[in-house]
């Protein structure tokens, strides 16, 4: 059971191991496969497959995976410790365009992150007369996003990057108490030319301190 190499669930709180809201769960271990049951529904199916209750050595090295997993994936500090931090380094743009200086704005990280939502609606009419409202899934790192009545509220790249990363540890947390991040990592991932948000994060708590 190894995390890859850009997840950072441990930091977050939301991994390496599901604790809520589940039926069924499982993890690899050696060459077996260890159920964890989180409902009834959960327990009903492996009571009809027959699966044998691990024995206490098999759950010790379940919960020694976790923990040696759970390290591997902190790797940065709680986002309990930075949103506050990241909040207060939103005025300070030279840092901002600093870490958003590779970023092209392809938005890739928002297409594969689990937790962006954000659409746009394009209208368009024919000369028949009739016409259609589209919504599309988009992206706050997307040009167009942020453009709205002939103006844009986010012109400059920096400024759609600074969202993307304030809207996942500030905004988020203010809007429904959690943090908009899982640590999945997957913005880091698919970004092709290497903005990592964990680096963001630590360079940004450097400069404005903790
Ligand atoms: S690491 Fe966070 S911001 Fe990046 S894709 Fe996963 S949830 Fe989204
Ligand atoms: S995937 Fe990378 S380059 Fe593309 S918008 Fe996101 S941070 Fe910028």
């Amino acid at each position: 059971m190894e995390p890859g190499g850009t997840c950072f669930c441990g930091s977050t709180g939301t991994g390496p191991a599901v604790s809520e809201e589940y039926d069924l769960a499982y993890a690899r271990l050696g060459g077996r496969v260890v159920f964890k049951v989180g409902s009834r529904k959960g327990l009903e199916l492996v009571e009809e497959l027959g699966l044998p209750r691990a024995s206490e050595g098999v759950l010790k090295e379940y919960r020694e995976a976790i923990d040696r997993a759970r390290k591997l994936a902190s790797r940065i500090p709680v986002v309990e410790s930075f949103s506050k931090i990241l909040e207060e380094s939103a005025t300070k743009e030279e840092l901002w365009k600093e870490v958003s200086a590779r970023c092209v704005g392809c938005a890739n990280c928002n297409m594969v992150c689990p937790t962006c939502f954000c659409t746009e609606f394009i209208d368009s009419a024919d000369l028949s007369g009739r016409g259609k409202r589209e919504r599309l899934w988009f992206g706050c790192l997307s040009y167009t996003y942020g453009q709205v009545a002939g103006l844009h509220y986010r012109p400059e790249l920096f400024m759609r990057y600074r969202h993307f990363v304030l809207h996942k540890f500030v905004f988020y947390q203010k809007q429904v108490g959690l943090a908009g991040c899982v640590g999945c990592g997957r913005c880091v991932t698919w970004c092709p030319v290497g903005v990592d948000l964990r680096e963001t994060v630590q360079k940004v708590m450097n400069h404005v301190g903790r």
